[in-house]
């Protein structure tokens, strides 16, 4: 035994019960099985056998229909070709949704596995765009078959030319009444990002959804984690409910499945937190994002920060040398603060007060800032391979004060199973009060979320359609959470 735990208990958390599937190569990705047996902490979110046995058949599926069988060559033959007849050719059993690689690696994340979620609630096959560095970040997650979608894909020239204005655009088609029943194209566009229209949000409409689910493939490109809108379709939401009895670890759940780091990403992540984090009796994480044109240092955000982890009692104050009646004889218990952000000074600021001046209470407060990027370098892979590298060891600390709308921080504290505080986002260059707020859900938000309901609920607020699927703490009567 270790650490008194039975072996089938660690073979439990080494497959973080039954989400992933033995057999893999350990050697070629480290993180697969150690990551949750090494240096994670049980999670208190289960998944559910239905997930499970989901997952299982989902990756049947993908094998018999991935790059390189006969099916996927049926399904991309003479795709592309625009011939309105398509719908009379067979293209083979397979349906595909591709997931395209825009904006910042948190957006990323997140709807990369938004994407992965629909495929599994519609039976497709999702395939990754392979242009950007996505295979020095993460590891193949399915057994026997890649997720890759290979560079010969007829479509991938367009790919990037992809935008509203395009004719095979859902939101667009619906504009155009160019959608009909007796004519399904062979591909669709979705556009599912922060400028989308009502049009392209129909998506998250059932009778949109029985159209579009005739198509073979779909072609995506999103930067919003859209999975709390999906359960505004009942059909989906009868399966959703099966697959997560706890709503709100949809993203958890699918992360820890999907997400895999490479070895040299894993490394990372390893060394810092062996070097700076083992060690503590409790780590916290302060993620810092600036959205400002001129981005950089703010007396106020510092302000923000010192006012939500003390208010909170997440970081102890500072006394001078003469108040602090420290009993020497008693060891101090060591607290170890990550920081992350593109700056180093707020880093920088913490670590100089908590040396200058000893802590109320005694605790020994170590700071540490992996990288200070300065600004983003996004498909720069070893910049990248830095982001997630600093998600993976957030995710791993105990209590996490995160910034509002970072698609970087909601992955850090939805892996992580945490909780997050939420840094309220500053107006008018002052520090907001209060400064943050504790979610009560573990699960990212959608941020620019469809603004009403379908159908029957045309009109109603969508906060308020779905009793469990309300706006966001961080987000002021918008965006959309599972709670
Ligand atoms: P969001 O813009 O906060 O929603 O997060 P994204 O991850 O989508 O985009 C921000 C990008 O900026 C990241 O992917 C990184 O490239 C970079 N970045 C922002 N904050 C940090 C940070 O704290 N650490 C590192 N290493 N990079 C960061």
């Amino acid at each position: 035994t270790l650490n008194g735990s039975s072996e089938s208990e660690l073979l439990h958390d080494k497959f973080l019960g039954g989400l992933l599937k033995p057999g893999f190569d350990e050697g070629s990705c480290v993180s697969r099985y150690t990551q949750s047996l090494l240096y994670r902490k049980p999670s208190p979110y289960k998944p559910s056998p239905y997930l499970v046995s989901k997952l299982r058949s989902y990756e049947k599926l993908h094998k018999r229909c991935g790059p390189g069988t006969k099916a996927y060559k049926k399904a991309t033959k003479n795709l592309g070709h625009d011939d309105e007849n398509y719908a009379s050719k067979s293209v083979g059993k397979c349906r595909y949704i591709v997931w395209v690689a825009v904006y910042g690696l948190g957006n990323r994340i997140l709807t990369l596995a938004s994407v992965f979620l629909y495929a599994l609630l519609t039976n497709r096959v999702v395939l990754v765009d392979q242009s950007k560095d996505i295979s020095d970040l993460f590891c193949e997650p399915f057994p026997g078959t890649s997720w890759l979608l290979p560079r010969e894909f007829p479509l991938m020239n367009q790919i990037d030319g992809y935008n509203k204005e395009y004719s095979r655009c859902y939101g667009t088609m619906l504009n155009n009444h160019a959608i009909s029943t007796n004519s399904t194209p062979r591909h669709l566009y979705l556009h599912i990002l922060h400028d989308s229209r009502d049009e392209d949000k129909m998506f998250f409409c059932s009778k949109d959804q029985d159209v579009i689910d005739k198509v073979p493939w779909l072609i995506v490109k999103a930067n919003v984690y859209f999975v709390p809108s999906l359960w505004f379709n009942p059909n989906f939401q009868t399966e959703l409910m099966k697959l997560f009895p706890q709503k709100e670890a949809v993203f958890h759940h699918l992360a820890r499945y999907l997400y895999h780091p490479t070895n040299q990403v894993w490394g990372m992540v390893t060394r810092y937190h062996d070097a700076h984090l083992a060690r503590a009796d409790e780590r916290l994480g302060i993620q810092i994002r600036v959205f400002s044109d001129k981005a950089g240092y703010f007396q106020h955000v510092m302000d923000q920060i010192l006012s939500c982890t003390q208010r909170e009692k997440l970081l102890p104050q500072v006394v001078s040398q003469e108040e602090s009646k420290l009993n020497m004889s008693k060891r101090q218990k060591l607290k170890s603060v990550l920081v992350t952000s593109l700056y180093p000074e707020y880093a920088d600021r913490l670590k100089n007060m908590f040396w200058e001046k000893p802590s109320s209470t005694g605790e020994l407060i170590e700071v540490y800032q992996p990288s200070g990027e300065r600004y983003q370098q996004t498909d720069n892979k070893l910049h990248d391979q830095k982001a997630l590298a600093e998600m993976y060891l957030l995710s791993l600390t105990d209590k996490i004060v995160t910034s509002a709308r970072s698609t970087f921080g909601y992955v850090a504290h939805s892996l992580g199973g945490l909780k997050p505080w939420l840094l309220y986002q500053p107006r008018d260059a002052s520090a907001p009060d209060p400064p943050c707020v504790r979610s009560t859900s573990i699960d990212p938000c959608h941020l620019t979320p469809p603004s009403h309901g379908c159908d029957a609920d045309w009109g109603t607020d969508s906060g308020k359609v779905v009793p469990f699927v309300k706006h966001c703490e961080d987000r002021d009567n918008d965006g959309l959470k599972l709670f």
